[in-house]
């Protein structure tokens, strides 16, 4: 038995690294008073921009309000209709909801987890007026045809990139860019367990539209133009100071972290390339990987037991997702009884999660690895 409290991903490992410099950010910036939008917001927003090759990006309080906000400055109405995946965080379709615009559920391919140009297709009617593709796990969805098919049909693309910031999509023509920076807008979440993830709330959108930039920034704050000129209705959603110290200082390390994941990630597939009921996660070949979550595919008769076993071990692990979108209850009055997403149900039934981090030597993964294919044997 390992002798170490195995955690699902070792924030406070990754903490006591980078101690010094994040109390002593901490401090400055509670010493400046300025708590909110202080210049360090700027300074953060303007270095992400650096780091992400994206004209703007304009800080918020979650990724949640990210996706929102993306929303309403696309002027997206009460009767429109959105297209995302059902295999997906509830924010991406509950965003919707709230404005009053209808998501529609689109099936993933089951190897890369991801929404795919052609199930999107079958769905665009004449409300359709967005494309939500969603890079789960860390890893990019194939944008080149959704974009394409958005283009066709005059669709805006909103890429809720909460799960994939580091993430690289290459085009077939070479150029490469950012996940988040290839639609009309991005979303993130610096939620503390995403890959860059603060101390607390926080989000961010992006894009390089100057026209949409200003009404997403006008949109999360009162919809104000001026101070106490309100032009639109907004709502309050913003990143304080503390949080932008404590993710200038991440940032740096970014690539690092993501680097360590995918050793992480290789480690684990190695070893388990040879046991028949597992599929390790499969790559999509325009896309690099940043593993926010390291994702297996199990025999159904096997997960529950193996699930058991890993709590038995102290080894966490979890299901991402248990139940998909169109299953939730609040999404019952939307969802038709013609859906048909047999990808997405069968993800449910076999997904299983392991620990990933990025402090690899704190992650005992010698001993995950051991546990499950002792399980297996
Ligand atoms: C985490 C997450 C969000 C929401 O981010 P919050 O900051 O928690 O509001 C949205 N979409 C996806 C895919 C996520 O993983």
């Amino acid at each position: 038995m390992s002798d170490k409290n195995i955690l699902m991903i070792d924030l406070n490992g990754q903490y006591e690294k980078i101690k010094d410099q994040i109390d002593r950010s901490i401090i400055k910036s509670l010493e400046s008073g300025k708590f909110i939008n202080g210049p360090v917001v700027k300074e953060f927003s303007n270095n992400l921009s650096k780091y992400l090759n994206v004209k703007h990006v304009i800080p918020c309080g979650n990724g949640t309000d990210a996706l929102q906000i993306a929303f309403m400055a696309l002027g997206l109405k009460p009767g429109d209709e959105i297209i995302c995946p059902s295999w997906t965080y509830i924010s991406t379709a509950e965003t919707a909801m709230f404005l009053g615009i209808k998501p529609v559920f689109c099936d993933v391919d089951r190897a890369t987890f991801n929404m795919t140009a052609k199930n999107v297709e079958k769905l665009i009617n004449n409300k359709t007026k967005a494309i939500v593709p969603v890079h789960l796990y860390g890893q990019s969805c194939d944008m080149e045809p959704i974009v394409k098919l958005a283009k066709k049909h005059n669709l805006k693309v909103i890429e809720d990139n909460a799960q994939a910031v580091g993430c690289k999509y290459t085009f077939p023509n070479g150029e490469i860019k950012y996940t988040g920076t290839i639609g009309d807008i991005g979303t993130t979440s610096f939620y503390p367990t995403k890959n860059l993830g603060a101390y607390g709330d926080g989000g961010a959108i992006f894009t390089s539209d100057d026209k949409l930039a200003k009404k997403i920034k006008m949109i999360a704050n009162h919809g104000q133009s001026k101070q106490y000129q309100h032009k639109t209705i907004g709502c309050n959603s913003r990143l304080d100071s503390i949080q932008a110290e404590v993710l200038n200082i991440k940032l740096k390390y970014l690539d690092k972290y993501n680097k360590a994941r995918n050793q992480m990630a290789e480690n684990y597939n190695k070893a388990f390339s040879s046991v028949e009921q597992l599929h390790t996660p499969e790559l999509n070949q325009n896309s690099t990987h940043v593993y926010h979550q390291y994702t297996l595919r199990i025999n159904p008769l096997y997960r529950d037991p193996l699930i058991a076993y890993l709590n038995g071990k102290g080894i966490p692990n979890r299901i991402y997702y248990p139940i998909p979108l169109h299953k939730q209850k609040v999404f019952s009055k939307i969802v038709d009884s013609n859906y048909n997403l047999p990808n997405t149900n069968l993800l449910s039934a076999t997904c299983l999660s392991l620990p990933i981090h990025t402090e690899i030597e704190n992650s005992s993964q010698d001993f995950i690895i051991e546990q499950v294919l002792n399980f297996f044997k």
